[in-house]
């Protein structure tokens, strides 16, 4: 990167983003809003953009929702969204499985919304909602149980954001994922989910870890900081990735995404990393982390537009 890595955005830096970059892509929570809430002026920091002519995106690793939500939440909270303006990592899996020309059935460990993109491409799946198995089960599995309900076409574990996470659900995934030619793929490995208070929520990542932790492999992950959601967004728009930004609040999906893609990159401190959090991330000798360490940082996505005005 021959640009000076981590610079705290000043009036100059912003007017010369505004001026240079035709592309504005959103990671969601942690930069547009938090949980329900808006972030305290991103929605009008947004409004201006798309006024002044900028394209805007949404770039989340979220598979809870799909892209028809997503306008649905945008359009509802004031942002200017269409489904092609969307990548969300429901669709981001579906889409892979498309590219590489998938062919049978899938064991979903996932949501509606994953279910709702897999339908939209025709995909074959089973596993959705909570596992028969468990039902009035006692405290120790039975193994007899499973023999029953494996499905003998399953070749493609896909893993995703799942409420319904049980014993008998990675006893499966696992099993299916050990299968010859099975392919496996995650949606993201996000290890939390962002929240105010002193309540842990467990991320994508920590039922990735359930699945694959028993299946002895590693799986596709497809979400942030992975590139597969960019492709359709440059074939899509003819994006040129020099003028393009990739505005988030994590350093290890976001921002290494950004790079990786060729993006410029803006960390903002609204979500979960904070400015002592990054300072750390630069005192790193380790070559991967200074990989994913922005070209710009800032308080909060409205200075973008209110520092290029001083
Ligand atoms: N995954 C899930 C299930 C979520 O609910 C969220 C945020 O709400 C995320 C991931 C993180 O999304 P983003 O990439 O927009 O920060
Ligand atoms: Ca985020």
């Amino acid at each position: 990167l021959s640009r000076m890595a981590c610079q705290r955005l000043s009036p100059e830096s912003a007017r010369d983003l505004l001026n240079n970059v035709d592309n504005f892509m959103f990671d969601c929570d942690g930069v547009l809003w938090s949980g329900p809430k808006l972030i305290p002026g991103s929605l009008e920091t947004i409004v201006k953009l798309k006024k002044i002519g900028k394209k805007i995106f949404y770039v989340t690793n979220n598979s809870s929702s799909s892209r028809r939500m997503y306008v649905e939440k945008c359009n509802k909270l004031g942002f200017p969204a269409t489904e092609d303006d969307i990548v969300c990592t429901s669709y981001t899996a579906a889409l892979y499985l498309k590219s590489i020309n998938f062919k049978g059935k899938i064991y979903l460990v996932g949501n509606p919304a994953i279910a709702e993109e897999l339908d939209k491409f025709g995909f074959q799946y089973i596993g959705l909602g909570p596992d028969r198995a468990s039902d009035g089960a006692s405290n120790y599995f039975n193994p007899a149980l499973l023999d029953t309900q494996l499905d003998p076409e399953v070749n493609c574990v896909l893993v995703g954001f799942d409420i319904h996470l049980s014993y008998y659900k990675m006893m499966k995934a696992a099993t299916y994922a050990r299968r010859k030619d099975c392919i496996f793929i995650a949606t993201n490995e996000d290890s939390h989910l962002p929240c105010d208070g002193d309540i842990v929520i467990p991320g994508t990542g920590s039922i990735v870890a359930a699945c694959k932790i028993p299946a002895r492999r590693e799986p596709i992950i497809v979400g942030k900081p992975s590139t597969y959601g960019f492709t359709p967004l440059q074939k899509l728009h003819n994006l040129d990735p020099s003028r393009t930004l990739m505005v988030g609040d994590q350093c290890s999906t976001d921002i290494a995404f950004g790079r990786k893609c060729g993006l410029r990159t803006l960390l903002v401190f609204t979500g979960v990393l904070s400015m002592s959090d990054l300072e750390q991330l630069k005192q790193s000798t380790d070559q991967q982390t200074h990989e994913m360490l922005p070209e710009f940082c800032t308080s909060s996505l409205v200075d973008l537009m209110d520092l290029s005005k001083k």
